[in-house]
């Protein structure tokens, strides 16, 4: 099914961004470039928890960690000079991934983000920036967080950047925009002009320096996801009016 395209006017000024991420790299990945061409934007990680008990797990054993203690204290630290590399700050919250056993409810994570606006929102205008929740289970969950503050009307408008490697997954995109479609929202392409100011050459030069400041996930990952290297897509989100 196609998602529902609409023509929406782009937003005439930006002041910053506040982008969602639902793990310590997953913001850089997919919209590492737009980041970059926003100075003093904020991110906010997802899952940036500690279970309360150390867990070990095939992912953080490729990363070259012991345990989850070690993995999630090593992280943010990552997460931090990557971000500072794309002139972004970090805000976290204490949700634990799904790869050490936890599962938290869309609405959960949804009433959690609409704090964070508020908060945020009290220092001045911002842009919501959601990933689209594609393939992996704390995506998808923070996919449906975001189309459940749009149509109950609690953000009015969001940007979505489509998730990096999960997106190059046959039909995974598909997915996610028909899950928009299902949900009764419109999805139209976006494209910044912050984009267009920045020398895009440089921009990729930055953001490959920001992803190479995740040692531990290229570790895993084995080599630089093709995916990462690739363009950056955005679309707009709205309720269908
Ligand atoms: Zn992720």
């Amino acid at each position: 099914m196609k998602p529902h395209f609409a023509a929406l006017a782009a937003p005439r000024r930006i002041p910053h961004l506040v982008v969602v991420s639902p793990h310590l790299d997953d913001a850089v990945l997919g919209c590492g470039s737009l980041l970059a061409s926003f100075g003093g934007s904020v991110v906010c990680t997802v899952f940036a928890g500690e279970p309360a008990v150390a867990r070990r797990t095939p992912w953080d054993e490729a990363s070259g960690f012991r345990d989850s203690h070690e993995a999630m204290r090593a992280r943010p630290r990552e997460d931090e000079c990557a971000l500072a590399c794309c002139g972004a700050k970090p805000l976290r919250l204490k949700f634990v991934d799904a790869q050490y056993g936890a599962e938290e409810p869309p609405e959960t994570i949804a009433a959690a983000l609409a704090e964070v606006f508020e908060r945020v929102g009290q220092h001045g205008r911002f842009l919501p920036v959601f990933p689209l929740g594609l393939w992996h289970r704390d995506h998808e969950c923070v996919g449906a967080a975001c189309r459940l503050l749009l149509r109950t009307r609690r953000i009015a408008e969001c940007i979505a950047y489509e998730d990096a490697i999960f997106r190059a997954i046959p039909g995974a995109l598909d997915e996610g925009l028909a899950r928009i479609e299902a949900a009764l929202l419109c999805a139209s392409p976006w494209h910044p002009h912050a984009l267009d100011a920045s020398p895009g050459r440089q921009l990729a030069a930055l953001k490959r320096r920001a992803v190479g400041a995740y040692p531990s996930q290229l570790r895993a990952f084995g080599h630089y996801p093709p995916d990462v290297a690739r363009a950056e897509r955005y679309w707009r989100l709205a309720p269908r009016s």
